[in-house]
């Protein structure tokens, strides 16, 4: 059985990004499958975090199972899974409009939450949720608005990545939907849930009840993956089969030598070409 390079070597869970790191759109990425039979035969828990709020967890399950990793729903923290927990917390069995797709609607209502698509009533609705809606409609934007400005509803987002990786290259990403909401409405959300937040990290330490350094995320994009990794204080690899190349990062080194001005939480603590670097 290989072994852990040294820098993981206290690792009892390991996070892993979806797309760029297990998988690019519909192929799997060399190996994946492979380096996480042997983190099992290791006994190290692992679980998956992305930001990809378009479908449910157990969708996940079966995505992955496409790619022979057996995995069950709650391994998977998506932002739409980590926004309906925290939601909950805020209120129970809340009114809520949705932009978003199937994926964020249902982790919704799955926890009790009345997912409305007309409201009779703007002031009914107690929350306004943004995520990834790529049958963005101009009248759902309307309703989201009026929830806001005519009725009390509060505004809050899976996520704000600019971009959407696909395989022919970038589509919009849910950042452009909560800044179409922020636009009408001059409000911003009162919280955005997914990476580079930490709030499913936090979750994650603590259903499992591990301390950071216990814990590290594998991750291919420094301004979500990255930067949330090392605002936990959790251990952060860079993987470079997705987004980010290796000459972004050294140039984000030298950029960071030369100035302060580059946020030192973007830097991962190590850089790998692919998972299999992680073991001796
Ligand atoms: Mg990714």
């Amino acid at each position: 059985m290989r072994q852990l390079i040294n820098v993981l070597k206290d690792i009892k869970l390991a996070i892993f990004d979806l797309d760029g790191v297990i998988y690019r759109g519909q192929s799997l990425v060399p190996n994946a499958d492979k380096i996480i039979e042997e983190l099992n035969h290791l006994s190290i828990k692992i679980v998956y975090n992305s930001n990809n709020s378009t479908i449910t967890r157990q969708m996940y399950v079966d995505r992955l199972k496409k790619f022979n990793i057996v995995s069950k729903y709650t391994d998977f923290y998506t932002s739409a899974s980590i926004t309906s927990a925290k939601i909950t917390k805020i209120k129970k069995n809340a009114t809520i409009f949705v932009v978003g797709e199937v994926g964020l609607r249902e982790e919704l209502k799955s926890m009790g939450h009345n997912v409305i698509t007309d409201p009779l009533n703007y002031k009914d609705v107690d929350f306004v949720i943004v995520g990834l809606d790529r049958e963005f409609k101009y009248t759902n934007l309307a309703i989201a608005q009026n929830c806001i400005l005519e009725g009390n509803a509060q505004f809050f987002a899976t996520n704000a990545d600019t971009t959407l990786p696909v395989a022919r290259g970038l589509l919009p990403g849910a950042g452009v939907m909560v800044n179409a909401l922020e636009t009408c409405t001059n409000k911003k959300p009162i919280k955005i849930f997914g990476k580079p937040e930490t709030f499913g990290i936090d979750l994650i330490l603590k259903d499992f009840n591990l301390s950071a350094k216990e814990v590290c995320i594998f991750g291919d994009r420094l301004n979500t993956d990255i930067l949330a990794g090392n605002r936990a204080g959790i251990k952060t690899v860079a993987v470079l089969t997705g987004v980010t190349s290796k000459e972004e990062i050294d140039n984000l080194l030298i950029d960071s030598n030369k100035s302060n001005k580059i946020d030192k939480n973007l830097i991962p603590d190590i850089v790998i070409n692919s998972l299999d670097e992680i073991f001796r």
